[in-house]
Formats: C-alpha cells, sequence, structure tokens
C-alpha cells in the first residue's frame, strides 16, 4: 500500500491463509475474524513482547503447520487448543492481569432476585441488560409461582409458608390493582393527541407506579457482556457475598464460564488463589460488620431526600485549570493561579468555552469536568436506587434493605383510592419479615418491597453528575429517579454554590410531567408511520 504506512510481505497463499482470519491483509487497521476468543487474546498478549506484526504472529504461531508452509485454518478446537497451550505461556510470559481483558462474553443470568441482580451489576467493566418493571407485568406463575426467588433452605424451613403467603399477598396485590389504577390515570390525566401512543404511557404510567409494591425478592433476567477479567471478579464477588442466592449463583456462573473461557479463569478454583481472595473478602467485610455495629449501632430513621455531604469547594476554578491544562505548558498549580483571581465575567465566559455549545445531552465537555466532585446521601425507595445503581461511573455504597426507613404510596394510588389495598399487602409482608428476618437475615431482604427506603452514598463527578442528571430527569424517566436527580441538581448550585456547572447542565428536565412516556410514544409512533 503506498503512501504514510508500510505494507507487510506475504506470499500468495500466506494471503489465502490470513483473509479467513483478519478483515484487510494490507491495511494497518484490520479486525480478527474467525478466530477463537482465546486465540485473539493470546495474539494481542504476543503484541507486547514482539517486534513482528499481529498477522506474522497468527502466521508462525497460531496458523503455521511448520518451518515449511502454511497450513489451511485450523479447525476452530484444534486451534483453541494451541491457543490455550501458548495461552498458559504467555499469560506466564505477560504476568499481568490485564490479558484476560482482551475477550468478552455474553452470558445470560436469569431468575435473579433484586439484591443479586445490585450484586452483579456492581462490577463496572461491563455491559448490562435487564428487564424492564415498566413494560413486563409480572403477572404469570411459573410452576404455580409467581416470578419471585424461593430460597431453598427457607422454603425448608417452618417460615416457608409465611413467606410465600406474604409475597403471594404483594403480588396478588400488585397485579389487582392494575385495573384500577390504569383507569383512575386513564380518567384524570388530560387528552393527547396520539390516543394509541397515550394508552401505552398509560400502561408504563401503572407499572411505574405499581413497582413501589414488587417485592425484592422479584426475580429478572440480566444480561452481561464483560471481560473474563470482569466475570472471574464477579465469581469472586458472588462467592464472597452474604446473600446464599449470591453464592449459589457464583458456582453457577463458574461452571458455565469455565465451560466457555477456562483458559481466563484457571485461577478461580486454586484454593490458594481464588479461595485466599474469597476470604479475603469475607474476612474484610466481616470485620467492618463488627466495627460498625460497635460504633454507630443505632438504626438511624431518615426520611426521603437528598444531602449534599461534601463537594471540592474550590471545584469550578479546579474544572477550568484541567480543562485549560492540556492546552498549555503550564502546570495546574499556575493555571489555578490564574483562574482564581478572574472577574466573575470572565470566569464565567471562559467556564462557557470549556461547556461549548452543547446541542444535545450527549455533547458532554472534556475531562477536565472531571476535576470537581460530590458526595451525596441519598435516602429514597428501593425502585430509585435500583435504576441509580446502573450508572457505573458513580462510587456507590449502600446499605442492607430492610422496612426500618418505611415506604410511600404514590399519590396517583392514593388519588384512586387504592392506598388501602396497598398498605394491608405491604403490612403483612413486614410483619413476616419480622418473624422471619431473626432466623433468616439474609434472605429477608426479600420481603420488602421496591417501595421500601433505602440509605445509599453516591460520590461522582462533574462530568459525571451532568451524564446521570440529565438521563435521570428526561421525561421518560421514573418519576422517583427524576426527584432524587433533581434535587442534586438543586444541591449543586444552591448549596455548593456551582452555578456556572449546575447551568451547564442546560438539559435537565426539571418539569413535572404527568405522563412520562407519552412524548417517546408518540416519536415511535410518528417514525413508525
Ligand atoms: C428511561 C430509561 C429506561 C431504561 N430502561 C432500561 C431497561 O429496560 N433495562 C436496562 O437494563 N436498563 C435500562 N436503563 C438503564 C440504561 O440502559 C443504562 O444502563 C443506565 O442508564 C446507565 O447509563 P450509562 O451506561 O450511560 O451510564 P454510566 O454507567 O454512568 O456510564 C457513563 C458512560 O460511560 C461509558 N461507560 C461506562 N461503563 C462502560 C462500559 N463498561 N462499557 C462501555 N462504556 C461504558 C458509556 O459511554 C456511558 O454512557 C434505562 C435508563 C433510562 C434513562
Amino acid at each position: 500500500m503506498a503512501g504514510a504506512y508500510h505494507a507487510e510481505t506475504f506470499t500468495a497463499d500466506e494471503r489465502a491463509v490470513l483473509a479467513r482470519h483478519v478483515s484487510d491483509v494490507d491495511s494497518p487497521v484490520f479486525v480478527l475474524t474467525n478466530l477463537p476468543q482465546v486465540t485473539s487474546a493470546a495474539l494481542f498478549a504476543r503484541y507486547s513482547r514482539s517486534a513482528k506484526s499481529l498477522r506474522r504472529l497468527l502466521l508462525d504461531e497460531f496458523l503455521n503447520s511448520g518451518d515449511a508452509g502454511v497450513a489451511p485454518p485450523l479447525a476452530a478446537e484444534t486451534g483453541k487448543a494451541r491457543a490455550s497451550d501458548l495461552f498458559g505461556r504467555v499469560l506466564a510470559e505477560y504476568g499481568d492481569d490485564s490479558v484476560a481483558q482482551l475477550a468478552g462474553v455474553h452470558v445470560a443470568c436469569e431468575q435473579v432476585s433484586q439484591p443479586l441482580a445490585k450484586a452483579i451489576e456492581w462490577g463496572r467493566l461491563a455491559g448490562y441488560l435487564e428487564q424492564s418493571t415498566r413494560y413486563i407485568a409480572y403477572t404469570d406463575r411459573r410452576d404455580g409461582h409467581y416470578r419471585y426467588h424461593r430460597d431453598p433452605e427457607l422454603m425448608a424451613s417452618s417460615h416457608g409458608d409465611d413467606y410465600t403467603a406474604a409475597l403471594d399477598g404483594l403480588f396478588d396485590t400488585y397485579i389487582s390493582l392494575q385495573g384500577p389504577l390504569r383507569t383512575h390515570l386513564d380518567a384524570t390525566l388530560p387528552a393527547e393527541a396520539d390516543q394509541a401512543a397515550r394508552r401505552r404511557a398509560v400502561r408504563a404510567l401503572t407499572l411505574d407506579l405499581l413497582r413501589g409494591i414488587l417485592p425484592a425478592g422479584t426475580v429478572s433476567n440480566v444480561g452481561v457482556f464483560g471481560s473474563p477479567q470482569a466475570f472471574e471478579q464477579l465469581v469472586l464477588r458472588l462467592r464472597a457475598h452474604r446473600l446464599p442466592e449470591a453464592r449459589a449463583y457464583a458456582e453457577l456462573l463458574n461452571t458455565q464460564l469455565q465451560g466457555v473461557i477456562p483458559e481466563f479463569l484457571t485461577r478461580l478454583d486454586r484454593p490458594d488463589r481464588g479461595g485466599e481472595w474469597v476470604h479475603y473478602l469475607r474476612e474484610t467485610a466481616r470485620e467492618l460488620e463488627g466495627d460498625a455495629a460497635a460504633l454507630a449501632p443505632e438504626r438511624e430513621w431518615a426520611p426521603d431526600g437528598v444531602t449534599l455531604v461534601d463537594w471540592n469547594r474550590d471545584g469550578e476554578n479546579r474544572i477550568l485549570a484541567a480543562a485549560l491544562f492540556p492546552h498549555s505548558q503550564a502546570s495546574e498549580e499556575r493555571l489555578l493561579a490564574a483562574v482564581r483571581p478572574l472577574s466573575e465575567a470572565r470566569r464565567a465566559a471562559l467556564f462557557a468555552a470549556v461547556v461549548g455549545e452543547r446541542r444535545n445531552r450527549r455533547h458532554r465537555p472534556g475531562r477536565g469536568f472531571e476535576h470537581c466532585e460530590y458526595t451525596f446521601e441519598v435516602v429514597s425507595d428501593y425502585g430509585a436506587f435500583r435504576d441509580l445503581q446502573r450508572h457505573r461511573m458513580l462510587t456507590i455504597q449502600w446499605q442492607e434493605l430492610t422496612p426500618a426507613l418505611g415506604y410511600a404510596i404514590p399519590r396517583e394510588v392514593d388519588a384512586a383510592g387504592l392506598a388501602t389495598r396497598w398498605r394491608d399487602a405491604v403490612g403483612a409482608a413486614e410483619a413476616a419479615h419480622q418473624r422471619i428476618a431473626a432466623h433468616f437475615p439474609q434472605q429477608a431482604q426479600y420481603l420488602v418491597t421496591l417501595g421500601h427506603r433505602v440509605r445509599y452514598l453516591i460520590k461522582l463527578n462533574a462530568r459525571e453528575a451532568m451524564h446521570l442528571i440529565e438521563l435521570r430527569t428526561s421525561p421518560q424517566g421514573h418519576p422517583s429517579y427524576r426527584r432524587v436527580c433533581q434535587e442534586m441538581h438543586r444541591l449543586i448550585d444552591e448549596v455548593a454554590g456551582h452555578h456556572l456547572v449546575a447551568g451547564a447542565m442546560r438539559f435537565l428536565g426539571s418539569d413535572d410531567v404527568h405522563l412520562p412516556r407519552y412524548e417517546a410514544e408518540a416519536r415511535v409512533a410518528a417514525s413508525s408511520d
């Protein structure tokens, strides 16, 4: 290839073989095709210890039948076996965990309770997709049971029937309230131009409002895409988890993963590696539990709310200095000294330059914005927490789920005259929780509803705050996390006094939305016309 890039010379035979495994035989950029994951990962790992190009490595070390010439493409299994052998050597030579970041696996995790889903989704370096409580009505029964987790030990105990009755009561109520609430919403919400879109939006709002009565034991399906390293961490984390369901699930995961990517997971089942790691996680948590009980044993009550507990006092100046840094040859200290004395108008103009002209919420300012951090303590319903926890850039820590902080009934449910039925079902579940928690403290969490409150800490930088707040206040968002994020925005503005940061979030959705899904549903209808 003429021009800036050298084109390596290959024989005609080599080109023919390569063509099956790379998207382009000449370009400096090419995609690996038709290779087992382990082969691709081992190849990449060899990059760092070899002067050869990747195509040459592929020919010489993976596809070549010997010194004499090029073999036809290897059957996937043979190639994999050779790669596995090489992978062991490469890994030993390379001596770094990052080789396990060079592959990716899609894993379906089905029938997981909400606390387990949160434990799975804790890992940052993976992509997740989970069944929605907004589009799935959770009304069906499987093997005669509603969709909730049935812990084998609990079910075999004398508390099994108590647990079943309480959870069935919640699901029965969830189902029986759907019709009347939908009728009430339909009758009371303003008319919209598109009747079909309005109907779908009313259905979604009904399910949104009723999800608060679903128990945390409700099971859903979670799709996970991640690297072998992410899955190794996941198995370790679940093995060390206090929830028996999580520990059992770790073994289900490990069995499947060992069948597909065993080369990457050799440490997991070794007592001196994976075993020690789990021990470390478990013991650290156990120790801290003791310390927390000794230092602050009280169960503090708190209402719904968001508190800004900490932030960078000089955060806006730090953003300005960090944004200028890559465009300058001065130190950060010098840049800070230059921006601190600026007049308000000059600072605002400079800040506007940092933010740029954002035409939509995906236009986000650069990483200079990551130099200002905020810590919020939030008390919200578990449903809102569950959604916000999906943001992997957050540092988010939460407390164990109990009914102690109470729950709120959506005002629409109250207005429809359905609050008493809600209260009765949740009251029965709380009573069962009290009886069961003494014997099964972990499994008792399943009886707590998505409407019960939980306390959590969120630490995030201004760039992620912009993403989180703008996304989660958008009109199609769930009302409960919309409120949390609107409040976070207000606190950044009024308590931190970061008017420039707050003002940069120009796609904040702050109006009261009466029918969250309507606009989106109407857009879908219009685009399919
Ligand atoms: C209205 C609404 C409905 C939703 N419905 C569903 C649903 O039905 N089911 C469901 O599962 N989720 C649903 N979600 C959640 C959504 O899919 C995202 O998981 C969640 O909002 C986190 O967003 P994020 O990935 O952009 O953010 P963060 O995790 O905060 O990440 C910020 C950005 O960093 C990058 N990033 C972070 N981690 C990775 C990574 N591992 N790989 C690649 N890039 C990364 C991405 O660019 C991302 O946008 C919904 C969200 C909204 C607002």
